[in-house]
């Protein structure tokens, strides 16, 4: 699928903040994808599309999740985990796309995974980098993906869980696990 008609699909089904976010990691996207050898043109639609189910009803999440056998533990933890593997599903069903490694970097973009594909990388990253994101920290991050994608990917995984954990919020043990599995690999 072109990006023009990709962006025209995803713009009808998100805010026009949430819009402008998808541009920027797109760009970012496309940006790490070439510094890291990633699929540029799959590292854009997955870009184009992760928050596709950003703004679904939590009620047909849920039903998705349910009905789709996608791991039950999602409904326990934050409803906002679950637009990622929720999307990953409608961006195949409603959009069309059936590449694997695109939909696996849209379901692992917001708890990542042990054992992360280089694209499924590039768009956490890029999700978090973005240049419309302010998070503190986020510039130590810009720098380090500019140097080493997994050094990047571990401290903003670690960032994440850090703020988290200072807001007395539940973490999602996948997002434990990609920490896990990244830094026992260094
Ligand atoms: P966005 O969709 O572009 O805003 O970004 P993400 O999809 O990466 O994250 C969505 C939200 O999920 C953010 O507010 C994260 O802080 C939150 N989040 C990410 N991982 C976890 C987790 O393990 N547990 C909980 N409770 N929230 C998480
Ligand atoms: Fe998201
Ligand atoms: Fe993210
Ligand atoms: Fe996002």
């Amino acid at each position: 699928m072109e990006r023009e008609k990709a962006l025209a699909v995803v713009e009808k089904a998100i805010t026009k903040q949430r819009y402008q976010h998808t541009l920027g990691v797109m760009e970012t996207a496309i940006s790490l994808a070439k510094r890291y050898g990633a699929d540029v043109k799959k590292a854009e639609l997955a870009a184009i599309f992760h928050d596709y189910a950003k703004f679904r009803p939590k009620d047909e999440m849920r039903k998705i999740i349910i009905e789709q056998n996608m791991p039950k533990d999602l409904l326990e933890y934050n409803t906002e985990l679950w637009h990622a593997p929720v999307g990953a599903y409608l961006v195949e069903k409603e959009v069309g796309i059936s590449d694997k490694e695109i939909l696996d970097a849209i379901r692992y973009h917001t708890s990542g995974r042990e054992n992360m594909t280089l694209l499924e990388k590039v768009i956490y990253l890029a999700d978090y980098i973005e240049p419309g994101r302010s998070f503190p920290g986020v510039d130590e991050v810009r720098e380090l993906a500019q140097k080493d994608l997994n050094e990047a990917l571990v401290q903003s995984i670690s960032n994440t869980i850090a703020f988290l954990m200072k807001k007395k919020q539940p973490i999602y043990p996948e997002t434990f696990k990609t920490y896990n599995a990244l830094v026992m690999k260094n």
